[in-house]
C-alpha cells in the first residue's frame, strides 16, 4: 500500500469493504467503466460468521452478475424444511417469474473471495489489507471527499507507523463496511435502537447431512425430549454445505427476553447434543470454532445517503427481520447504489449530482421500507413465547398458510401477475409506512 502514488489513490468512487455489498457495488460500477477503488481490511480468502444460506433472491443477483452456477461448489437446494411442534414440513421455493426456483449454500470463505475477484475482473481496483479509519471531510462544505486508511497485516495489525496512513480521494464513497459501520458512525449516524437486532452463532460439523437438498429451519429448540424438557431461546438452522460439512447455528432477536442474557454457544451445544447421534453434531466433529456476530435489521441505520456517502448492506442495517437474511439485500443495495452513482457522475453540475445521490435513500425506502416495517412487527410478535407457541402449533399443520409464510418471510413474490398471496404481500408492503 505504501507504494501507491497519489494518482493511484484517486478514483471516481471508493467502496469501503469487500463483502457482498461492496463487491456488488464495485462490480456493477466497474462493469460500466467507472474507476473504482475497493478497499478491504482483510486478505482473501477470509471467513465471515454467517449461515451461508442463499435464498432465490441472492441467487438471482448472482445470475445477474454473470456467475456460472452449474460450476462445482455451488450447492443447490429445493426449499425450506420447517421443524417444530412435532411437524416437519418441506416447502419448495415458489415458482415465480421474478426469482429462480432454487436456493444455494456456499461458505463465506469461498463466496466472498469469488465476489471480490469478480469485481476485480470487471476492473475494480481491489486493495486488501487496507483498513479505513475515517472519512475525510471538506472543511468548507462538510462533504466527504475520501477516506483515511492504514495498512494492516493479515491479522489486522497496523503495519508501519501512524504517519504511514494514506488518504484516498473520490467524489463519492460507498460504505460497505458491515455491521461495524465505521464510516457511518464517524459521520454521526447512530444505530436506531427501536429497530430489531439479532445475534447468531454458528459452527461447521462433519455430517452425513452435508448434501441435504433442503435448508432446514427449527422453530423450537429443546435441550431434551420436545415438550418434556427446557425450551431454549432462539431459532435454529441446519444448512448442508455439500463438502462433507453442514453449517449449523441459531439466532436470537432483541425482542426476546433472553437477548444478551444467555450464553449463545452453550445454547447451541445444548440443542445439538439432543439431535440424533448419527447426524454428527457433536464437538468431536466440529470443524473450526463456534463463532457469533450481530445482525442489524430493518434499516437500523439511516439516512442511507448523506454528504457524498451511500450506505449499503449491513452498514445500513439491511438484514431482513423476518428471516435474518442479509446477503441478498447486500447484493441488491450494492447494485442500486452503483446505478445511482453512475447516474450522478454523469451530471454536469454539483447540484444535479446531489439530487441524484439523494434519490438512493428514496429508492431503498421504495424497495424495502414497507416490507421491513412488516418485519419489525413480526419480530416483535415472535419475541413473545406464548404467541410463538400458538403460531407453531396451529400454523405448521396448515400447508397453504405455511406456503404464504415462506413467500412473506423470504420476500419472494412477483410484483405483477402473481397469485393472491403475492398480491396480499405486495399490498401490505405498499401500505406499511417505510421503516
Ligand atoms: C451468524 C450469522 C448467520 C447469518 N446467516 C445468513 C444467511 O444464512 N443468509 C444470509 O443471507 N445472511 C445471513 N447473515 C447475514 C449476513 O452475514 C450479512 O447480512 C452480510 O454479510 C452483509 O454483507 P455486507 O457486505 O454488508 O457486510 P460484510 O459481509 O460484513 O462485509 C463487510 C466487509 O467490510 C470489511 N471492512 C469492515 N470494516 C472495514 C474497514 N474499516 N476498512 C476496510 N474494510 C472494512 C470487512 O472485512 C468485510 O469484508 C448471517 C449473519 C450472522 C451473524
Amino acid at each position: 500500500m505504501s507504494r501507491t502514488t497519489a494518482d493511484e489513490r484517486q478514483a471516481d468512487v471508493i467502496v469501503v469493504g469487500a463483502g457482498p455489498a461492496g463487491a456488488s457495488a464495485a462490480y456493477h460500477l466497474a462493469s460500466t467503466g467507472a474507476d473504482v477503488l475497493l478497499l478491504e481490511k482483510s486478505a482473501f480468502p477470509r471467513d465471515k460468521i454467517c449461515g451461508d444460506g442463499l435464498t432465490p433472491r441472492a441467487v438471482k443477483q448472482l445470475i445477474g452478475m454473470g456467475f456460472d452456477l452449474d460450476a462445482p461448489g455451488w450447492q443447490r437446494n429445493l426449499g425450506l424444511r420447517i421443524v417444530g411442534a412435532g411437524h416437519r414440513l418441506e416447502l419448495p421455493w415458489p415458482e415465480l417469474a421474478s426469482y429462480p426456483p432454487y436456493g444455494m449454500v456456499r461458505t463465506r470463505m469461498d463466496l466472498d473471495e469469488i465476489l471480490a475477484r469478480h469485481a476485480e475482473k470487471a476492473g475494480a481496483r481491489l486493495q486488501e489489507r487496507t483498513s479505513v479509519i475515517a472519512p475525510v471531510l471538506d472543511e468548507r462544505t462538510g462533504r466527504v471527499t475520501g477516506v483515511r486508511a492504514k495498512p494492516v497485516d493479515d491479522r489486522g495489525r497496523r503495519v508501519g507507523a501512524a504517519g504511514d496512513d494514506l488518504v484516498y480521494r473520490a467524489p463519492v464513497v460507498i460504505a460497505a463496511d458491515g455491521v461495524s459501520a465505521r464510516i457511518a458512525v464517524s459521520l454521526g449516524l447512530e444505530r436506531r435502537d427501536n429497530r430489531p437486532m439479532g445475534v447468531a452463532v454458528r459452527a461447521y460439523y462433519e455430517t452425513p447431512r452435508h448434501d441435504d437438498p433442503w435448508m432446514e429451519s427449527w422453530l423450537e429448540l429443546w435441550d431434551g425430549p420436545p415438550g418434556r424438557s427446557n425450551l431454549l431461546p432462539g431459532y435454529g438452522w441446519i444448512f448442508g454445505v455439500g463438502d462433507g460439512t453442514a453449517n449449523v447455528g441459531l439466532g436470537i432477536l432483541n425482542t426476546s427476553k433472553a437477548f444478551q442474557h444467555v450464553d449463545y454457544k452453550d445454547i447451541l451445544r445444548r440443542w445439538l447434543v439432543n439431535t440424533p447421534e448419527e447426524w454428527g453434531f457433536r464437538d468431536e466433529n466440529m470443524v473450526g470454532k463456534i463463532g457469533s456476530a450481530a445482525l442489524p435489521m430493518g434499516f437500523n441505520r439511516k439516512p442511507h445517503y448523506t454528504r457524498g456517502v451511500l450506505l449499503v448492506g449491513d452498514s445500513g442495517g439491511m438484514v431482513n427481520p423476518f428471516n435474518g437474511e442479509g446477503i441478498d439485500y447486500a447484493l441488491e443495495s450494492g447494485e442500486i447504489a452503483a446505478h445511482t452513482v453512475l447516474q450522478a457522475l454523469a451530471r454536469p453540475d454539483a447540484a444535479g449530482r446531489e439530487r441524484v445521490l439523494e434519490g438512493y435513500a428514496e429508492a431503498l425506502d421504495a424497495a424495502y421500507g414497507g416490507y421491513f416495517t412488516l418485519g419489525r412487527v413480526f419480530a416483535k410478535m415472535i419475541g413473545n413465547p406464548t404467541f410463538m407457541k400458538q403460531a407453531t402449533r396451529y400454523g405448521l399443520p396448515r400447508e397453504a398458510l405455511m406456503k404464504f409464510m415462506l413467500k412473506l418471510m423470504a420476500n419472494l413474490t412477483d410484483p405483477r401477475g402473481g397469485d393472491v398471496s403475492d398480491r396480499v404481500i405486495n399490498g401490505l408492503s405498499r401500505v406499511a409506512p417505510a421503516a
